[in-house]
């Protein structure tokens, strides 16, 4: 799609879809149903076959996104958005659901600087981050394995200063062309 077009298109359709009331059969309130907060990657596959295989509707979960479902800072803003899932929105469970064939499974930073320079990201630019203190290989870095990455995720969460005890913290991960879930870490057992 070209990019002028884009949003053009979305903003038309939008103005369709509220003048048609389209929005009365995803009505509900900004707390959960199944008092839960998902994390999940923001893979377009899951878009909505995630909700489908788990059989959530709208209102049901708090589901945040990143690229492979990675809690990759303690207090960055995933790990902000379930505390704030916890203890303001009733969520009473967190899932960590990645996937298989997940864009961040092996993802080398080197290929992504590569193309940012194509890009016209200057050589300066990484010097100066790299003088700043920040480490863009490693930022960059996907993850080699997604099971272990979730166990640390899930290992992050559970373990966070902040984290009330008893909520159990779930590891599971997706295929995402039949939506079949392997368990990984069962929550109520650690
Ligand atoms: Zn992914």
């Amino acid at each position: 799609m070209e990019k002028s077009t884009l949003l053009n298109e979305i903003l038309e359709f939008n103005h369709q879809f509220v003048e048609k009331h389209e929005y009365e059969k995803y009505e509900t309130t900004k707390f959960p149903n199944k008092k839960m907060v998902i994390l999940t990657c923001m893979d377009t596959r899951l878009l909505e076959l995630l909700p489908k295989a788990l059989n959530l509707g709208n209102g049901d979960a708090k589901i945040i996104k990143d690229a492979g479902a990675i809690v990759s800072h303690p207090f960055g803003s995933v790990m902000r958005s379930i505390l704030i899932a916890l203890y303001q929105l009733k969520a009473k469970e967190v899932l960590i659901i990645a996937h298989h064939d997940c864009g961040m499974s092996g993802l080398k930073a080197e290929p992504v600087i590569e193309s940012m320079k194509e890009r016209g990201i200057s050589e300066e630019t990484f010097n100066t981050l790299t003088y700043s203190g920040i480490n863009i290989e490693q930022w960059l870095h996907g993850f080699d394995n997604v099971t272990e990455s979730v166990v640390h995720s899930v290992g992050i969460v559970k373990n966070h200063p902040l984290m009330p005890k008893e909520v159990p913290v779930h590891g599971l991960i997706i295929d995402p062309k039949t939506g079949k879930l392997d368990l990984v870490v069962d929550g109520y057992k650690n």
